[in-house]
């Protein structure tokens, strides 16, 4: 395997790129469990990677950029890949299909087709599990159309048109065509054939109905030559079982095993969705934990110090919780005195370097609650790729974070897990 700039030794099965965050988690986890060995990359890492990988996901925030820079930054990740060389790619976007007229699910793939030299590709946002599914062309969430579910509303991609078929076409000036779920469902011969039917008619999408988890397989398979596929997490649900049926993977359980990190634990919260608070609720009643807030941070009082100095006199006997998670009118009011974005960055700040504090006192298993806050946490801690253990709960993964002392992180988006999400979490690792 290759760092930046080296010649590439070892080829990757699959090479990922994802358009946000959680997102790529949410892929990766899903290739763990069909027995791929993969590491989350965030951005382009400096270091070479380790060679006992089968499948790297780059994640990047590139859903809502403007859409020059959102393919620009793809074209640097897919460079990256090319070098280390890869069988597959994947471009992996939201299974709400979350995108703008102008982009950037259209101009993204359109730009990786090019570098690729590939004519064709699919796009199939499909996830049943997630209750998203495609039919006649047209994106349900739930029981609703997406045009009638809260996705309408969504403050930066607002999706009012459920037609994928229309939604695409308005993003690419190549042509962009549909395989039914009559075919789909009928799976191998019948799909294959209309799939190459709609290649032979001149189009270069063809939007994949599924409705079903053994949908996303059969179409798995006819597109397991494909180099360029695009799509949700649930049609990489199929593309394990193509490279394990070459008999190039190691199974399931080996590919999520990951090397024990020793150390002590700790908790940081910084969500304060109703999920995290009631974890942090939870947590309360039986083990201790230190409240910082962005008013007193904000008064110069240094609650970053306070919070350590009181972590090192228990942390060795258990583990502890850091949080800012506060009640909805808690979090109002204080944004109300220093305005949204300082508020929430003052925690940040605060959060991040208490991480590097508590590694300082030897923890090396650290649960992180909240997309942005963990976002700081890997920054501040210098974590530049995240080999993908087993889920503790859906879309929530262990992961190692790979720096000079590995740490293991497991990095929660605000509404995940189950009320005793974080002692759970803590369970599981060694
Ligand atoms: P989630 O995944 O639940 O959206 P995030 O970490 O992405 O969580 O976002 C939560 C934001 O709220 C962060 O910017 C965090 O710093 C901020 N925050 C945390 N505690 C408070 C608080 N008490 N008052 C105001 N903002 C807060």
């Amino acid at each position: 395997m290759v760092g930046a700039g080296g010649l590439a030794v070892t080829k990757l099965l699959l090479g990922c790129i994802a358009d946000d965050f959680t997102g790529g988690t949410d892929l990766a986890s899903t290739l763990v469990r069909g027995g791929m060995r993969t590491l989350q990359v965030i951005g382009i890492p400096k270091e070479p990677i380790p060679d006992d990988i089968d499948a790297v996901v780059v994640a990047l925030k590139t859903r809502t950029l403007p859409a020059d820079e959102a393919v620009s930054e793809s074209l640097e990740a897919l460079e990256w890949l090319k070098k280390i060389g890869c069988r597959q790619y994947f471009f992996k976007y939201c299974s709400t299909f979350d995108s703008t007229p102008k982009g950037n699910i259209g101009p993204v793939a359109d730009a990786l087709m090019a570098s690729l030299g590939v004519d064709f590709a699919i796009a199939c946002p499909a996830f049943p599990d997630n209750k998203r599914t495609v039919y006649q062309g047209h994106l349900f969430v739930g029981d609703v159309l997406l045009s009638e579910s809260g996705m309408r509303h969504h403050p930066l991609t607002p999706m009012t048109d459920s037609n994928l078929v229309n939604v695409l076409q308005q993003q690419t000036r190549k042509k962009v065509g549909l395989v039914p779920h009559s075919a789909v469902s009928k799976g191998n011969g019948l799909l294959k054939k209309t799939l190459a039917q709609v290649k032979d008619s001149g189009y270069s999408y063809a939007i994949v109905d599924a409705v079903t988890d053994d949908d996303l397989r059969a179409i798995a398979v006819v597109i397991q030559d494909h180099l360029l596929v695009t799509g949700g997490s649930g049609i990489a649900l199929g593309l394990p079982d193509n490279f394990g049926r070459k008999g190039l993977l190691i199974g399931s359980e080996a590919a999520s095993e990951l090397p024990s990190v020793g150390g002590l634990s700790a908790v940081l919260s910084g969500s304060c969705s109703v999920a995290t608070n009631a974890q942090v609720a939870h947590w309360q009643s039986t083990r201790p934990s230190f409240q910082i807030d962005p008013l007193t941070l904000a008064k110069g009082e240094d609650q970053v110090t306070q919070a350590l100095e009181w972590a090192k006199s228990i942390i060795q006997n258990e583990p502890v919780l850091i949080y800012g998670s506060a009640k909805p009118e808690t979090v109002k009011a204080a944004q109300e005195l220093l305005g949204v974005e300082a508020a929430g960055q003052i925690v940040e700040d605060a959060l991040s370097r208490i991480a590097i504090g508590l590694v300082d006192l030897g923890v090396r298993k650290l649960v992180v609650a909240g997309g942005e806050t963990s976002g700081a946490v890997v920054k501040a801690l210098n974590v530049e790729a995240l080999r993908i253990g087993a889920s503790i709960d859906p879309g929530v993964p262990w992961t190692v974070g790979l720096r000079d002392v590995p740490i293991a992180l497991a990095l929660k988006s605000g509404n995940f897990g189950t009320v005793d999400f974080f002692e759970k979490a803590l369970g599981q690792v060694q």
